[in-house]
């Protein structure tokens, strides 16, 4: 699993393991190389197909911002396995420094670091890279909940600066689900109301084309169950091979 765009051009393809196989008396175990959006996706469409949903889009909240595209029940990964970098987009004026060298990607405006940035100074704990994650967005969360109007501006502030990029993901592909995760999904309180109704308004098809947005149901656990899935997926297509080792 990697974040952000993909390692190599070839983008998401699966290989052995290098140094094993020759003269062992078993193949050695397939390497799989995926993005953490495309993986979420994965996860969250095995969570919800059985409702009849066939395609949906999840957006990651991390520090970078992607989405996973499922379509027809099948994972689009594009030509080079690029397909979902929205993050890049130039949605919102801002003159940002993105991870990929340019300015005012969307991602540097409702990504995490967006978020911490909005909402406290450098010196302020919730900032200090040194202190775990989660402990740091509990915090913050907690100041929402008791109405912190610093911590409550910012989630306005990324929540009107997320409803572009999703209603240009809806008008685009018109999914039935935009799934919120990672930190969108941890503040989702703060963020579904007002994501929804400007998205609504955004929409150009009426109702937003029948797209819900919805919060992720997997927390933070999405990408490793994406990627658990994707290595028990030989074992699905052929269960005899993958206990011989050949699959
Ligand atoms: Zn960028």
């Amino acid at each position: 699993m990697w974040s952000g765009t993909p390692p190599t051009s070839a983008g998401a393809r699966s290989r052995r393991w290098p140094g094993c196989g020759a003269g062992s008396a078993r193949a050695p175990p397939e390497l799989h190389l995926e993005n953490d959006a495309k993986l979420a996706a994965l996860a969250e469409y095995v969570q919800v197909c059985a409702d009849h949903v066939r395609d949906l889009v999840f957006v990651t909240g991390q520090t970078g911002v992607g989405v996973g595209i499922v379509v027809g029940g099948r994972l689009v990964r594009g030509t080079g396995g690029y397909a979902g970098e929205v993050g890049h987009l130039r949605l919102v004026p801002s003159d940002e420094p993105c991870a990929c060298g340019r300015r005012g990607c969307w991602e540097t405006t409702v990504g995490r670091d967006a978020l911490l940035r909005y909402a406290a100074d450098p010196g302020d704990p919730v900032c200090d890279p040194t202190i775990d994650l989660g402990h740091r967005l509990a915090v913050l969360r907690e100041r929402a909940r008791a109405g912190d109007p610093r911590t409550l501006a910012a989630l306005g502030r990324i929540a009107g600066q997320l409803a572009p990029g999703l209603a240009l993901l809806a008008d685009i592909l018109n999914p039935r689900l935009l799934v919120l995760g990672g930190h969108f999904g941890f503040f989702g309180e703060y963020l579904i109301e007002p994501v929804t109704r400007q998205v609504h308004e955004l929409v150009m098809a009426p109702d937003t084309g029948g797209c819900e947005i919805v919060l992720s149901r997997l927390g933070l656990t999405g990408t490793a169950r994406g990627g658990a899935l994707l290595a028990l997926d030989a074992v699905y297509q052929d269960p005899t091979a993958a206990m011989a080792g050949t699959a």
